[in-house]
């Protein structure tokens, strides 16, 4: 089966581009970005990927999980490899040191979570629920969650667990009806049951720690009704000992179409006499403060996505630097060449490997920006930042999720017949690709998200200063040597996305013929803000100190890629503009009875 290397000319690349960003803001993140550091942590990590996480990936896959009298049973390899994971002090890496983190900086940590991604999905999804676990807890601000949870969360030594979905309640979480019931001793027992919980029961740690949204007896309907409680396996006892087994039991496994290795499980609460609860933060908060576990795996899983293309990418390039197939088009016919000098076999490389790196630049950025944004004093700057972030977040879950999932299709389109073979690997990243744009509120909630609480709440104002910044790049491009003509590339598509937030914003169509249109808003800016990210790097490839970085002709691949890119995906945004801007009303027109005739 080919292998997977960690890209670490583009990772260190993107670093550099992060680290002159850094500095140009002067605060102490320049500091805190030790590009050496940086260097030696990458090839540590992709030494742990490839030797590691690697081999257990496909053997997961076809073991899946069992469940067995209560208890479940993951691949046998991955006892060994939690403790490796955890013993590496990986989930720390971007966590405060004083929560027992190492405290670097998001950004950092984006390199080194693409490699468990692209190397073994499935088992990184299992600590990536510590770290959103971990950040949610430090959010409340509340002394009481250090000791023990924080820390042996932070460690690894306990399990994570996110418990929001029920079989009513999926992306509308206002129907969640799992009960919280007060005690006299301030605990409350939950009673319900949570379905598709990942890694809800497992052997993997000794204690498992669940964060769980319940309602409390007269809690208000809907969302605001909703509280966040901590639920552990193994309730502590006085002397804060591992006691008794909770009443929270694993009744089912789903059999799943990928991520096979992770159990995904069907959690029954309270079959008993209530499973042990704490609340966490305010009655009736809980879901603001579940928000902030969920935008962290919401990150999370964007980068999940450009592991994934990466690694759909690196196997198609392998089997077409191998496979020969009939004459390339204007060569000798009697020459031998790989399908890769076929030209439609290489644009399909050029789409793989351009969006995977735009993608990478994306999602790293926006780790970079709430880093950013945390170090700076100026409140007007750190508010912009923030607001950044904000619009960024569901765009890039959207886009890049989609788009991996796509890319796997395309790359197993590389293999030909081959492709749909389990055998060489592509098989299987496509059916781990397609959870992506399911998971942690499914693409279409993204884009409602983008459009009904960002977009036209603000009358399109914090989309406009991400187009600003978007123009800033394509007068770069107009003075860069040899870039200057995809300036008006990059140009016309920011004016096309300008005429189509315009028009949502100043429609006064009904607001269901705006909504029919959100998703492909989300891929018209997903595929701007991603190409936004790789002219940036083309820029930077231009400059001297980033030719030092991995020599000139890396500079160079960067800059063509950039072009590939602009010729072949900037232009779908025009036809996505005129979509926006018009394809509600055929939406709303349309009689139901036509869509499920
Ligand atoms: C493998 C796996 C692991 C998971 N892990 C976890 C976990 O650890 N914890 C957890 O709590 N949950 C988990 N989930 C649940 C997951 O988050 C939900 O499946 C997801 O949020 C979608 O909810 P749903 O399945 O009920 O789909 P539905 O909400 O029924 O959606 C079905 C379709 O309708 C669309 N839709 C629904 N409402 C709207 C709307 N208002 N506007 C526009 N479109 C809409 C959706 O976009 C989708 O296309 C997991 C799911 C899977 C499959």
């Amino acid at each position: 089966m080919p292998m997977y290397q960690a890209p670490l000319q583009d990772m260190r690349f993107i670093a550099r581009y992060l680290k002159q960003q850094a500095m140009a803001q002067a605060t102490p993140l320049a500091e805190l970005f030790d590009l050496e550091l940086f260097d030696a942590i990458v090839v540590e990590a992709d030494r742990f990927a490839q030797g590691l996480m690697q081999p257990s990936n496909r053997t997961a896959d076809v073991f899946g999980a069992e469940l067995q009298a209560g208890q479940v049973h993951t691949a046998p390899e991955w006892q060994e490899l939690y403790q490796q994971f955890i013993e590496s002090g990986w989930i720390g890496l971007a966590l405060p040191e004083e929560h027992g983190g190492q405290g670097l900086p998001r950004s950092f940590a984006r390199a080194v979570w693409e490699m468990w991604y692209s190397t073994n999905l499935a088992f990184a999804m299992l600590p990536q629920l510590n770290v959103a676990q971990a950040e949610a807890l430090i959010a409340t601000a509340d002394p009481q969650w250090q000791q023990p949870w924080l820390e042996k969360i932070v460690s690894g030594e306990w399990a994570a667990t996110m418990d929001l979905t029920e079989p009513q309640a999926g992306s509308d979480l206002a129907a969640t009806t799992m009960r919280a019931e007060p005690q006299a001793d301030g605990s409350y027992r939950l009673f319900g049951q949570k379905i598709y919980i990942s890694f809800g029961e497992h052997e993997l740690a000794p204690n498992i720690v669940h964060l769980v949204l319940a309602r409390l007896p007269n809690a208000p309907a809907g969302h605001r009704g909703l509280s966040l409680f901590l639920a552990p396996k193994y309730v502590l006892d006085e002397a804060g000992q591992l006691g008794a087994k909770n009443d929270i039991n694993c009744v089912s496994l789903e059999d799943k179409l990928g991520i096979r290795g992770s159990p995904t499980c069907t959690l029954v609460y309270g079959d008993t006499q209530g499973a042990t609860a704490y609340l966490v933060g305010a009655p009736h908060q809980g879901l603001a403060q579940m928000f902030v576990m969920m935008n962290e795996a919401r990150q999370a899983v964007a980068l999940q996505a450009v592991g994934v293309s990466e690694k759909a990418y690196q196997l198609a390039k392998q089997f077409a630097k191998e496979r020969v197939q009939g004459a390339v088009v204007d060569h000798p016919a009697d020459t031998v060449l790989p399908i890769a000098y076929h030209p439609d076999v290489k644009r399909m490389l050029l789409e793989l490997r351009s969006s995977t790196v735009a993608m990478r630049a994306l999602c790293y950025s926006l780790g970079f920006f709430v880093d950013q944004a945390e170090h700076l004093t100026d409140e007007t700057e750190r508010e912009a930042l923030l607001d950044l972030v904000q619009v960024l977040l569901p765009i890039a879950k959207g886009w890049c999720t989609e788009k991996a999932s796509y890319n796997s299709s395309l790359a197993v389109q590389v293999f030909g017949g081959m492709g749909y073979i389990e055998e060489t690997g592509i098989a299987q990243v496509m059916r781990d690709a397609r959870i992506l744009p399911i998971f942690e509120g499914t693409t279409g909630i993204q884009a409602k998200d983008l459009l009904g609480r960002k977009l036209l709440r603000d009358q399109g104002q914090s989309v406009e200063r991400l187009l600003l910044r978007i123009e800033i790049t394509a007068r770069a491009l107009e003075s860069t040597a040899g870039l200057e003509a995809t300036a008006d590339v990059l140009q016309q598509a920011v004016t096309a996305a300008r005429v189509a937030v315009q028009a949502l914003v100043g429609s006064t169509d009904s607001h269901y013929a705006l909504f029919a249109v959100s998703v492909p808003l989300i891929e018209l800016l997903g595929t701007l803000s991603g190409g936004w990210q790789l002219a940036q790097l083309a820029v930077f490839a231009t400059e001297p100190q980033a030719q030092a970085v991995e020599g000139a002709g890396y500079s160079q691949g960067i800059q063509q890629l950039w072009q590939f890119y602009a010729t072949h995906e900037l232009p779908n945004i025009l036809a996505l503009a005129q979509v926006v801007q018009s394809g509600g009303e055929a939406v709303e027109q349309a009689h139901l009875d036509w869509a499920l005739i």
